[in-house]
């Protein structure tokens, strides 16, 4: 079980992992009123940091919680506990609640401010033993919320499925609503038909994975197509490979499904492809060069956005405010067209943008935004 490294951070200071104190009338303790974030750093540089913090403020969002920083806030504080711990590989876990009032009345609090916490975790990378031989995983009702796409901190449902797995000597639960399968006790779930690689699509009743977003990315270069379709369980166990994603797990191969051997009983060939793109993607990350246009691009710079979203009203100055809040808008460049008769509404624009991170957090906030359907 991994301890926490020694320096953490509570509510703006930083503190030794041993000495935090919260208040057990904070809304976290009392209603499990919070959400976080689990995020991967590789020799101290925080991974796919722009989609974290892109989907904490979403969860922040829809949790109608105050977001106590911006992205440049989070990301000083990510870097300040990751450099006081030492650099390095490991994990870092934020939470943020809705704060602490003498009371316990389940309505919002007034005067309460957000409790943010984040400590780290020592992170060698997946067990080595897992990603060679794959994992064993069970199918359990999924007994969770309707909100699974917010990720709170209410995992109670998430921690007894997790708990069964174990108890039946496997690494993992697939959650199962309705007889689809959806996700897992805390990884993203993919199966592998051919050369194609099937995901549950986005939607209340999942987490939309970071790390099963990024595969989604690279599966074109591991020659591999994706799609989101819903899995029936008769689909799930008739799938040539089973896949397991998360943060800390990358991605495994599921070698044992309820007991069943799957597939000849390794982990199979599209898996070996999509591991190699993920861990050549993390060694360039590593190396500070993901993405040939980030690599190669001098900032500050103007970029011309084309975002293609579903006609509605307030759409333009939605995702204008969006991109506003990462770039600067070319007011004049702004067109705008309606196509696909009339059903999307396509914005182009010129945007310049003072950072690969600002790039980044842009590119992230209009993936993550319900209103837009394609952006490039
Ligand atoms: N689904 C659930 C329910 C999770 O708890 C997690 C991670 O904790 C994931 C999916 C995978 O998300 P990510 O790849 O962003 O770690």
């Amino acid at each position: 079980m991994p301890t926490p490294l020694p320096v953490a951070h509570l509510n703006g200071s930083v503190v030794p992992a041993a000495e935090l104190r919260v208040s057990v009338f904070d809304r976290g303790f009392l209603f499990a009123d919070g959400v976080y974030e689990a995020i991967a750093v590789y020799e101290g540089r925080a991974f796919r940091l722009a989609e974290h913090l892109s989907r904490l403020a979403r969860s922040l969002r829809e949790m109608r919680i105050r977001d106590p920083h911006d992205p440049q806030g989070w990301r000083a504080l990510i870097e300040a506990l990751v450099a006081s711990n030492g650099g390095g590989s490991m994990t870092v876990y934020l939470q943020v609640t809705r704060g602490a009032e003498l009371a316990r009345d389940h309505a919002f609090p007034s005067g309460a401010a957000p409790t943010v916490f984040g400590c780290c975790f020592a992170w060698p990378g997946p067990p080595e033993a897992l990603v060679r031989n794959g994992v064993a995983v069970v199918t359990q009702p999924d007994e969770r919320w309707g909100r699974c796409d917010i990720k709170s901190t209410n995992l109670t449902a998430n921690v007894l499925a997790r708990q069964m797995a174990v108890d039946a000597g496997a690494s993992e639960a697939i959650l199962v609503r309705d007889d689809h399968a959806l996700e897992c006790s805390s990884s993203s779930l993919m199966i592998v038909e051919g050369t194609t690689v099937i995901t549950p699509p986005d939607g209340p009743q999942i987490l939309a994975g970071t790390t099963r977003n990024l595969l989604r990315e690279l599966a074109p270069g591991a020659e591999l197509s994706w799609s989101a379709e819903p899995i029936p369980v008769a689909r799930l166990r008739a799938a040539d490979e089973i896949w397991i994603a998360s943060t800390t797990r990358e991605v495994l191969a599921v070698t044992r499904l309820d007991g069943a051997v799957v597939g000849n009983g390794r982990p199979g060939p599209m898996w070996q492809r999509m591991h190699a793109a993920l861990r050549a993607h993390v060694t360039r990350f590593v190396a500070g060069v993901t993405g040939s246009a980030a690599a190669i691009i001098q900032y500050p710079v103007v970029l011309p956005l084309k975002i293609i979203g579903q006609a509605a009203p307030g759409l333009r100055e939605r995702v204008l405010a969006l991109v506003a809040a990462h770039a600067t808008i070319e007011t004049e460049s702004v067109r705008e067209r309606q196509s696909g008769g009339a059903r999307y509404l396509s914005l182009t624009v010129n945007a310049k943008i003072e950072s690969r991170e600002a790039l980044e957090a842009l590119y992230a906030a209009l993936r993550a935004s319900d209103d837009v359907v394609w952006a490039l």
